[in-house]
């Protein structure tokens, strides 16, 4: 796609762990930085799994340097003038503000690429990401492999002790491989989660085959 000097604009790359959205965020970066654009890569600062807070990593281990923020300000405050790309990986830990920023940079021409996972442990919508992709000019939702069956992953299942994690705990846990895996939406395992009424309604409503 063509990204003249002028046009800004907000693109998402969103999906379950291990999809490889930092991949594809350091991809996009890469190129840009061949095309010698100027560009500022954040980080959220609660992801420090992978060699400091100073890196984004893939978990296929490339790497990339960025600055660690934990709040959408500090993302807005570092801006240089003059930068024409910024990225944001692991956004699904920021604020809501992190949209106003985003919106405010691609006005003003800049190209914002935002990579984080779109729902949490549970299967709901996690933090900023659902309005980012409603405001984003570009949406890529990726895909992992499910651990059990193969089929496609979709959905960040939580572990502890090796077994399903209930809905109960906090929304926010960081982890790698040890405490999530990636599963797709029949293998995914909430225990005691509660469905909206509608959702148990549509249950109850479906023809018993
Ligand atoms: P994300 O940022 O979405 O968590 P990464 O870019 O860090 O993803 O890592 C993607 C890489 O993770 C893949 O290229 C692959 O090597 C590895 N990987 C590990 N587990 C899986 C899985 N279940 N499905 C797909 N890729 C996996
Ligand atoms: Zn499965």
């Amino acid at each position: 796609m063509y990204h003249g000097a002028q046009d800004g604009w907000v693109e998402v790359v969103s999906g379950v762990m291990f999809s490889g959205k930092s991949e594809e965020l350091l991809r996009r970066v890469r190129r840009a930085l061949i095309a010698r654009k100027r560009v500022q890569v954040f980080k959220s600062q609660l992801d420090d799994r992978y060699g400091g807070i100073f890196r984004i990593s893939s978990h296929d281990g490339s790497e990339l340097e960025a600055h660690p923020v934990s709040t959408s300000v500090q993302v807005a405050e570092q801006i240089h003038d003059d930068t024409q790309v910024v990225a944001i990986d692991e956004a699904q830990f920021l604020d809501d503000g992190i949209v106003s920023v985003a919106n405010a940079l691609a006005d003003r021409g800049v190209r914002v690429i935002i990579a984080g996972t779109d729902m949490d442990f549970r299967g709901e919508p996690f933090g900023p990401i659902p309005l980012l992709l409603a405001i984003a000019e570009r949406v890529d939702k990726l895909h992992a492999i499910c651990v059990l069956c193969g089929d496609l992953a979709t959905r960040n299942q939580r572990l502890i002790d090796g077994r399903p994690a209930p809905a109960e705990g906090p929304t926010i846990q960081v982890g790698g491989s040890e405490s999530y895996e990636a599963r797709c939406r029949r293998c995914h395992e909430v225990p005691l989660r509660t469905r909206h009424q509608t959702e148990l309604e549509i249950g109850r409503a479906a023809p018993s085959a």
